[in-house]
Protein backbone atom coordinates (compact mmCIF):
# COMPACT_ATOMS: atom_id res chain seq x y z
CA UNK A 1 0.00 0.00 0.00
CA UNK A 2 1.22 3.29 -1.23
CA UNK A 3 1.68 5.81 1.88
CA UNK A 4 1.98 9.97 2.28
CA UNK A 5 4.02 10.83 5.33
CA UNK A 6 2.71 14.48 6.51
CA UNK A 7 3.92 16.56 9.64
CA UNK A 8 2.08 19.30 10.62
CA UNK A 9 3.98 21.89 12.68
CA UNK A 10 2.82 23.19 16.06
CA UNK A 11 -0.77 22.16 15.43
CA UNK A 12 -1.86 23.48 19.45
CA UNK A 13 -0.35 27.36 18.04
CA UNK A 14 -1.06 27.48 14.45
CA UNK A 15 -4.85 26.94 13.82
CA UNK A 16 -6.44 29.65 13.09
CA UNK A 17 -9.63 29.86 10.98
CA UNK A 18 -9.38 26.10 10.82
CA UNK A 19 -5.92 25.54 9.16
CA UNK A 20 -6.27 22.03 10.85
CA UNK A 21 -8.68 21.40 8.19
CA UNK A 22 -6.46 21.29 5.59
CA UNK A 23 -4.99 18.08 6.53
CA UNK A 24 -8.28 16.56 7.10
CA UNK A 25 -8.76 17.68 3.40
CA UNK A 26 -5.53 15.78 2.56
CA UNK A 27 -6.11 13.15 5.04
CA UNK A 28 -9.60 12.82 2.85
CA UNK A 29 -8.02 12.83 -0.61
CA UNK A 30 -5.25 10.37 -0.12
CA UNK A 31 -7.63 8.07 1.74
CA UNK A 32 -10.11 7.83 -1.19
CA UNK A 33 -7.23 6.78 -3.40
CA UNK A 34 -6.72 4.02 -1.26
CA UNK A 35 -3.07 5.24 0.15
CA UNK A 36 -2.34 5.60 3.52
CA UNK A 37 -2.19 8.99 5.01
CA UNK A 38 0.40 8.98 8.33
CA UNK A 39 0.55 11.86 10.13
CA UNK A 40 2.41 13.03 12.58
CA UNK A 41 2.46 16.24 14.79
CA UNK A 42 5.41 18.54 16.05
CA UNK A 43 4.67 19.89 19.33
CA UNK A 44 6.81 23.15 20.87
CA UNK A 45 9.79 21.55 23.04
CA UNK A 46 9.47 18.11 21.62
CA UNK A 47 12.32 16.67 20.25
CA UNK A 48 13.93 17.79 16.64
CA UNK A 49 11.45 16.11 13.67
CA UNK A 50 13.18 14.93 10.88
CA UNK A 51 12.07 17.00 8.27
CA UNK A 52 13.38 15.21 5.07
CA UNK A 53 11.88 11.82 6.23
CA UNK A 54 7.79 13.88 5.34
CA UNK A 55 6.88 14.07 1.87
CA UNK A 56 4.51 16.97 2.87
CA UNK A 57 4.96 19.26 6.07
CA UNK A 58 1.86 21.91 6.98
CA UNK A 59 2.40 24.87 9.11
CA UNK A 60 -0.40 27.13 10.09
CA UNK A 61 -1.59 30.76 10.69
CA UNK A 62 -0.95 31.86 14.37
CA UNK A 63 -1.48 35.66 16.23
CA UNK A 64 1.33 37.40 16.75
CA UNK A 65 2.26 35.94 20.19
CA UNK A 66 1.92 32.28 18.70
CA UNK A 67 3.98 33.64 15.93
CA UNK A 68 6.61 34.89 17.94
CA UNK A 69 7.25 31.51 20.20
CA UNK A 70 6.83 29.66 17.48
CA UNK A 71 9.46 31.72 15.43
CA UNK A 72 12.02 31.23 18.15
CA UNK A 73 11.60 27.61 18.37
CA UNK A 74 11.61 27.40 14.69
CA UNK A 75 15.43 28.99 14.17
CA UNK A 76 16.75 25.75 15.82
CA UNK A 77 15.57 23.82 12.01
CA UNK A 78 16.51 26.29 9.80
CA UNK A 79 19.24 24.32 8.42
CA UNK A 80 17.42 21.09 8.53
CA UNK A 81 13.96 22.61 7.12
CA UNK A 82 16.15 24.19 4.38
CA UNK A 83 17.51 21.00 3.56
CA UNK A 84 13.79 19.30 3.28
CA UNK A 85 13.04 22.41 0.75
CA UNK A 86 16.49 21.68 -1.33
CA UNK A 87 15.60 18.03 -1.34
CA UNK A 88 11.94 18.42 -2.51
CA UNK A 89 9.45 17.63 0.63
CA UNK A 90 6.41 19.78 -0.29
CA UNK A 91 5.53 22.35 1.93
CA UNK A 92 2.76 23.85 2.52
CA UNK A 93 2.50 27.86 4.69
CA UNK A 94 -0.52 29.49 5.79
CA UNK A 95 -0.37 33.30 6.96
CA UNK A 96 1.85 33.95 9.91
CA UNK A 97 4.33 30.58 8.82
CA UNK A 98 4.24 31.73 5.16
CA UNK A 99 5.71 35.27 6.70
CA UNK A 100 7.91 33.39 8.91
CA UNK A 101 9.84 31.60 6.21
CA UNK A 102 11.01 35.11 4.82
CA UNK A 103 13.34 37.46 5.94
CA UNK A 104 11.57 38.90 8.94
CA UNK A 105 8.14 40.13 10.30
CA UNK A 106 8.09 43.47 11.53
CA UNK A 107 4.87 43.50 13.93
CA UNK A 108 2.37 46.70 14.61
CA UNK A 109 4.89 47.44 17.26
CA UNK A 110 7.73 47.87 15.15
CA UNK A 111 9.28 45.05 17.38
CA UNK A 112 11.43 43.09 14.46
CA UNK A 113 11.06 38.52 14.38
CA UNK A 114 13.27 37.63 12.22
CA UNK A 115 12.44 34.77 9.53
CA UNK A 116 14.17 32.07 8.88
CA UNK A 117 15.12 33.47 5.37
CA UNK A 118 14.44 30.62 3.21
CA UNK A 119 13.05 33.04 0.72
CA UNK A 120 13.76 36.44 0.24
CA UNK A 121 10.15 38.50 0.55
CA UNK A 122 9.65 40.63 4.03
CA UNK A 123 6.44 41.22 5.83
CA UNK A 124 5.45 44.51 7.62
CA UNK A 125 2.41 45.32 9.43
CA UNK A 126 0.51 48.19 9.34
CA UNK A 127 1.31 50.41 12.06
CA UNK A 128 -2.93 50.88 12.63
CA UNK A 129 -4.07 48.13 14.22
CA UNK A 130 -7.67 48.41 12.17
CA UNK A 131 -5.71 48.04 8.97
CA UNK A 132 -5.79 44.26 8.27
CA UNK A 133 -6.99 42.27 4.79
CA UNK A 134 -9.59 40.15 6.05
CA UNK A 135 -12.23 38.93 3.82
CA UNK A 136 -12.89 36.39 0.97
CA UNK A 137 -10.51 36.18 -1.69
CA UNK A 138 -10.19 34.65 -5.27
CA UNK A 139 -7.25 34.74 -7.38
CA UNK A 140 -6.11 32.81 -11.03
CA UNK A 141 -3.31 30.18 -10.29
CA UNK A 142 -1.31 28.02 -12.82
CA UNK A 143 -0.58 24.63 -11.04
CA UNK A 144 1.70 22.81 -13.08
CA UNK A 145 -0.01 23.92 -16.67
CA UNK A 146 -3.30 23.80 -15.00
CA UNK A 147 -5.25 27.48 -14.90
CA UNK A 148 -7.48 27.38 -11.60
CA UNK A 149 -9.23 29.82 -9.25
CA UNK A 150 -8.04 29.23 -5.32
CA UNK A 151 -11.01 30.48 -3.15
CA UNK A 152 -10.46 31.34 0.31
CA UNK A 153 -10.22 33.43 3.00
CA UNK A 154 -7.53 35.81 4.06
CA UNK A 155 -7.11 37.73 7.27
CA UNK A 156 -3.28 38.98 8.16
CA UNK A 157 -1.94 42.98 8.97
CA UNK A 158 1.12 41.63 7.78
CA UNK A 159 2.18 43.30 3.83
CA UNK A 160 4.24 40.92 2.48
CA UNK A 161 6.54 42.26 -0.15
CA UNK A 162 9.29 41.67 -2.70
CA UNK A 163 7.66 38.55 -3.50
CA UNK A 164 9.85 37.13 -6.38
CA UNK A 165 7.66 33.56 -7.88
CA UNK A 166 4.13 34.49 -6.55
CA UNK A 167 0.85 32.09 -6.34
CA UNK A 168 -1.74 34.13 -8.51
CA UNK A 169 -3.16 36.98 -9.74
CA UNK A 170 -5.46 38.37 -7.40
CA UNK A 171 -9.61 38.65 -8.95
CA UNK A 172 -10.87 39.41 -5.64
CA UNK A 173 -9.68 40.57 -2.45
CA UNK A 174 -6.29 42.13 -1.42
CA UNK A 175 -3.61 39.06 -1.36
CA UNK A 176 0.40 39.57 -0.37
CA UNK A 177 -0.71 43.05 0.52
CA UNK A 178 -3.86 46.03 0.19
CA UNK A 179 -4.11 46.29 -3.67
CA UNK A 180 -1.58 44.00 -4.63
CA UNK A 181 -2.62 42.27 -7.20
CA UNK A 182 -0.75 39.02 -6.42
CA UNK A 183 -0.89 36.66 -3.49
CA UNK A 184 1.51 34.23 -1.98
CA UNK A 185 4.33 32.77 -2.55
CA UNK A 186 5.07 29.27 -5.06
CA UNK A 187 7.43 27.04 -6.43
CA UNK A 188 7.36 23.53 -7.03
CA UNK A 189 7.30 22.16 -4.22
CA UNK A 190 6.09 25.19 -1.82
CA UNK A 191 2.96 26.69 -1.29
CA UNK A 192 2.97 29.54 0.62
CA UNK A 193 -0.01 31.40 1.27
CA UNK A 194 -2.38 33.88 3.15
CA UNK A 195 -5.60 31.66 2.14
CA UNK A 196 -6.84 30.32 5.57
CA UNK A 197 -8.14 27.10 6.47
CA UNK A 198 -10.47 26.68 3.58
CA UNK A 199 -7.70 26.52 1.41
CA UNK A 200 -7.22 22.60 0.71
CA UNK A 201 -11.41 21.85 0.89
CA UNK A 202 -12.25 24.92 -0.76
CA UNK A 203 -9.77 23.81 -3.80
CA UNK A 204 -9.46 20.10 -4.73
CA UNK A 205 -7.00 20.79 -7.40
CA UNK A 206 -4.71 22.37 -5.08
CA UNK A 207 -4.80 19.32 -2.66
CA UNK A 208 -4.53 17.20 -5.48
CA UNK A 209 -1.44 18.55 -6.89
CA UNK A 210 0.19 18.35 -3.67
CA UNK A 211 -0.72 14.58 -3.27
CA UNK A 212 0.44 14.16 -7.00
CA UNK A 213 3.50 15.66 -6.17
CA UNK A 214 4.59 13.73 -3.23
CA UNK A 215 3.40 10.33 -4.87
CA UNK A 216 5.30 11.08 -7.89
CA UNK A 217 8.92 11.82 -5.38
CA UNK A 218 8.38 9.42 -3.68
CA UNK A 219 8.00 6.43 -5.99
CA UNK A 220 9.68 8.03 -9.08
CA UNK A 221 7.08 7.62 -11.49
CA UNK A 222 4.53 9.62 -13.39
CA UNK A 223 1.05 9.03 -11.45
CA UNK A 224 -2.44 9.43 -12.44
CA UNK A 225 -4.87 10.27 -9.62
CA UNK A 226 -8.18 8.53 -9.22
CA UNK A 227 -10.74 10.97 -10.52
CA UNK A 228 -13.51 11.24 -7.00
CA UNK A 229 -16.80 12.94 -7.07
CA UNK A 230 -16.39 16.47 -6.34
CA UNK A 231 -19.87 16.87 -7.22
CA UNK A 232 -20.53 19.22 -3.53
CA UNK A 233 -17.16 20.78 -3.72
CA UNK A 234 -17.81 22.26 -7.41
CA UNK A 235 -21.55 23.05 -6.43
CA UNK A 236 -19.64 25.06 -3.46
CA UNK A 237 -17.23 26.55 -5.45
CA UNK A 238 -20.08 27.67 -8.58
CA UNK A 239 -22.23 29.50 -5.95
CA UNK A 240 -18.88 31.12 -4.13
CA UNK A 241 -17.37 32.39 -7.97
CA UNK A 242 -20.60 33.89 -8.76
CA UNK A 243 -21.21 35.38 -5.32
CA UNK A 244 -17.17 36.93 -5.76
CA UNK A 245 -17.03 37.36 -9.66
CA UNK A 246 -20.35 37.26 -10.83
CA UNK A 247 -19.37 34.21 -12.88
CA UNK A 248 -22.63 32.09 -13.95
N1 LIG B 1 0.11 38.08 12.74
C1 LIG B 1 0.16 37.99 11.34
C2 LIG B 1 -0.60 39.10 10.62
O1 LIG B 1 -1.61 39.60 11.10
C3 LIG B 1 -0.34 36.63 10.90
C4 LIG B 1 -1.76 36.41 11.22
C5 LIG B 1 -2.28 35.12 10.74
O2 LIG B 1 -1.58 34.08 10.69
N2 LIG B 1 -3.56 35.15 10.44
O3 LIG B 1 -0.18 39.47 9.57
Amino acid sequence: MKEIKILYLYPDMLNLYGDRGNIQALQYRIEKRGIKANIEYYYLGEQAPDFSSYDIVFSGGGADKEQALVAEDMQQYKEMIKRAIEEGVFFLLVCGSYQLFGKYYKGVEGNIIPGLEIFDYYTEAIPDRTKRCIGDIVIDVNLNGKQTKIIGYENHGGQTYDVKSVLGKVLYGQGNAFGAGQEGFMIKNVIATYIHGTLLSKNPDVTDYMIKYALERKYEKEIELEPLDDTFEDECRKQLLHRFLGEI
